[in-house]
């Protein structure tokens, strides 16, 4: 079997669908990739690999995979040697399935597969269509650490994997197995380095990051680690995601006010704001353990910018469980939400309850809620005209090289007028113009 880093440079085109850790997913399939010579195409037509990293968190998201996968049945047709892999969570779920669904398909890899990659491709190079859907309940020596391919001014970095919280209508524990915390020493390894490589910004990310370390002999919990990541010279701002309610401890809302790295945002998924529905959910909170653990986080730091993700027609979610949203999303004030319908997930127990929601209804209700969160996102960042803010340049527009866009500390999107070599760099903006998803501003200085 040849080895690919003796060979020319190949090509890989690589799509990612769903949350952050796929992204993170991603990042590592590139890491490896770039290790055995390919490089990233944004052409599938002349990739000699093509990757789709998937998500089954929701029914739309599975049926946009197969579309998606369907596309590149010509090019297989045209080029046999091609080679076309599927990962992450409908990798996981369908298995086997998957490649009797899509002939054209020769890699079936799920979450716990990702730093196999390297020897997958040698045996579908060699012929044979792989299925590598095993889930461990330990982390491999050599599964994390592989940074990524980019060198960008920021990174995503697992702390964690898997998730043991079982809510009724999710299926990431199902396909990303048990909740398991990675050694500290090792993710700060791992932040050094990329912190040596011009990152400035991380993010740590886990299904549920406030129980990192239950299980470690090491005795540490999510709050130590922030403040060990806070010590890492060069490190500039450090975000997390997600965090589960129930677990949104006092020791970690002081860390708001202590660690000076700890950016002033924090995703808290509410799911809904009627507490017959978060029981159903299993979500193990209350809304009103909720809204005091909003109201400790603003007494901590009042500018802190909250978003959410919340779920719309779960079943028997009467009008008044759906008020009892809007109500929260009124007390609240979130600057920005995520909001789905309820999408029925095989093996989930809310697939399976009775006073199913007609997805009109669904419909009806989802915009009610996108509707109302608009206009408060627009309160909200009009709230910014006139302030400064320190944005972190992640790019210019593709039109306009010259027009430049980043985020601030509170996770808002600033576009503003500013050289292209400023990208990767902290700068001061004062915002001119707030809109529902993004500031306008002006650039003050660097630094
Ligand atoms: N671990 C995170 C948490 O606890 O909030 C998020 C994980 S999930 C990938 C992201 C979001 O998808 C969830 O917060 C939830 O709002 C949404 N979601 C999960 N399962 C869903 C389903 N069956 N139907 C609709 N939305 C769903
Ligand atoms: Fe899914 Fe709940 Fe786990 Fe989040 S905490 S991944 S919503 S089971």
């Amino acid at each position: 079997m040849e080895e690919r880093s003796d060979m020319r440079e190949k090509l890989v085109f690589l799509e990612t669908f769903g949350c952050q850790m796929n992204d993170s997913d991603s990042e590592r399939m590139l890491g490896i990739l770039k290790g055995i010579n390919f490089a990233r195409t944004d052409d599938p037509g002349s990739a000699d690999l093509i990757l789709l990293n998937t998500c089954t968190v929701r029914d739309k998201a599975e049926q946009k995979v197969y579309s998606t996968l369907g596309r590149y049945k010509e090019l297989k047709k045209a080029r046999p040697g091609l080679i076309i892999g599927v990962g992450g969570c409908v990798a996981q779920q369908q298995g086997e399935k998957l490649l009797k669904r899509a002939p054209h398909l020769d890699i079936v890899f799920g979450p716990h597969n990702v730093h196999r990659l390297r020897e997958l491709l040698l045996e579908a190079d060699s012929g044979q269509r792989v299925v590598a859907t095993r889930l461990t309940e330990t982390i491999d020596a050599d599964e994390y650490g592989v940074t990524g391919s980019s060198s960008g001014e920021k990174a995503f970095v697992s702390i964690m994997r898997g998730c043991n919280n079982f809510c009724s209508y999710c299926i990431v524990p199902y396909v990303r197995g048990r909740e398991i915390s990675r050694p500290s020493s090792e993710i700060i390894k791992e932040i050094k380095g990329l912190v040596s490589r011009g990152v400035k910004e991380v993010t740590l990310i886990g299904q549920n990051v406030n129980s990192y370390g239950r299980g470690l002999h090491e005795g540490i919990g999510f709050p130590t680690l922030l403040r060990e990541v806070n010590g890492i010279e060069g490190l500039r701002r450090i975000r997390f995601m997600t965090s589960h309610p129930k677990d949104i401890l006092d020791p970690l809302i002081s860390s708001f006010g202590e660690l000076e790295k700890l950016c002033e945002h924090l995703h808290l998924p509410v799911q809904s704001g009627s507490n017959s529905v978060l029981k159903r959910m299993n979500r193990s909170y209350t809304r009103e353990a909720y809204l005091s653990r909003v109201q400790a986080l603003r007494d901590l730091s009042p500018g802190i910018s909250l978003t959410s993700d919340i779920i719309v027609g779960f079943p028997g979610e009467s009008d008044e469980d759906f008020d009892a949203t809007m109500d929260l999303i009124e007390k609240v004030r979130y600057d920005a939400i995520f909001s789905f319908k309820f999408s029925p997930r095989l093996e989930t127990k809310a697939a399976d309850m009775p006073d199913q929601v007609d997805e009109g209804l669904k419909d009806k209700r989802l915009l009610i809620l996108q509707e109302r969160q608009r206009e408060i996102s627009l309160e909200k960042n009009i709230e910014y005209e006139g302030r400064v803010v320190e944005v972190l340049v992640e790019g210019g527009s593709e039109k306009n090289h010259e027009r430049l866009s980043g985020k601030t500390r509170s996770f808002k999107t600033v576009k503003f007028d500013g050289n292209e070599e400023l990208v990767g760099e902290l700068v001061q903006v004062r915002i001119v113009k707030g809109y529902v998803n993004s500031l306008i501003g002006e650039m003050i200085e660097k630094g």
